[in-house]
């Protein structure tokens, strides 16, 4: 197969219960193997915690799958909350692995906050009930909603966030993440490749987006996350035409967090013409 007309069926970009996701990694796995993906990436938020468990079950899935080592950091920018996504990094790498630790240290202190923020709603002992919702070593604030729906509070995560976890709400305390460049750079000194995540998500200006894509072109960020599950046609070529403008390569993810109908690993997923793959880069590379 000639490199530049490889297409794979590729998710680069999907959650497990190592962060704020539904499935296992295993079950993750199957479910992208049975749908045909050949190439995934697990992105959970700031952990790799996940890995190990979903490479034994890539290795064993039919069809064949390729597990692509990711993570999804969260970053600060302007008092915004970005998301970059890491591709293929080497998960040994101290960069890389400092900066998770980091991140792990940014959660804790920042679910103190929240949990004392509830507290002042009447709710109890609520660290250690988040935590044995979260089960593993990262508290995300989805577990924060869950938990307010079993306190009866509320009767959904959208209603959870709405009147609770969202910026300005009671339950929401300013988190202290690093800069973009850190991200960028850790998840490229390891060997990586950084992509910013769902631009379209962040409910900023056509103005704002398009300098906080050369912001993350300038610091050195190599892929913009084009296709996505959720989004209109025109904003897909819209985000095609940025990554071409800035120089940035193209990646596709379907942010899948649990089976809700509407969206599901690789559903939908493909690249504008004219952009160039993040996967091209790493297949040369190999
Ligand atoms: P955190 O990284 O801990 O701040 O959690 C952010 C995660 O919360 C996102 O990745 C989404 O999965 C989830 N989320 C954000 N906003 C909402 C919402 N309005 N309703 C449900 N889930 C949400
Ligand atoms: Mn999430
Ligand atoms: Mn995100
Ligand atoms: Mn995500």
């Amino acid at each position: 197969m000639s490199q530049c007309n490889y297409y794979p069926r590729a998710d680069l970009h999907c959650h497990s219960n190592a962060s704020d996701g539904e499935l296992t990694p295993t079950e993750l796995v199957t479910r992208a193997a049975n749908r045909q993906i050949e190439v995934l990436a697990l992105t959970d938020h700031d952990t790799i915690a996940g890995y190990g468990e979903a490479s034994s079950a890539a290795a064993a899935a039919t069809p064949a799958l390729t597990l692509i080592p990711g993570v999804e950091l969260s970053c600060s920018w302007h008092g915004q909350e970005i998301h970059i996504v890491g591709l293929n990094f080497d998960v040994n790498h101290r960069s890389i692995l400092d900066l998770l630790q980091k991140q792990h240290e940014r959660r804790e202190d920042r679910a103190h906050r929240i949990a004392q923020a509830l507290e002042k709603l009447g709710l109890e002992s609520v660290l250690d009930k988040v935590r044995a919702i979260a089960g593993g070593d990262t508290i995300t604030r989805p577990h924060f909603a869950e938990l307010l729906i079993r306190e009866g509070l509320v009767a959904s995560h959208e209603t959870a966030f709405k009147k609770y976890l969202r910026k300005g709400k009671r339950g929401y305390v300013t988190p202290h993440w690093g800069s973009i460049a850190d991200a960028v750079d850790a998840i490229q000194t390891s060997g990586g490749i950084a992509v910013l995540a769902h631009p379209n998500d962040y409910r900023l200006s056509h103005k704002w987006t398009e300098k906080l894509i050369s912001e993350f072109a300038e610091c050195g960020g190599k892929a913009l996350e084009v296709a996505q599950c959720r989004q209109t046609p025109n904003q897909r070529k819209r985000l095609a035409e940025l990554a071409i403008q800035h120089g940035l390569l193209a990646s596709q993810g379907s942010d899948f967090h649990f089976v809700d109908g509407w969206v599901d690993l690789g559903k939908g997923l493909h690249l504008p013409d004219g952009v160039s793959p993040v996967w091209l880069e790493w297949n040369e590379n190999r």
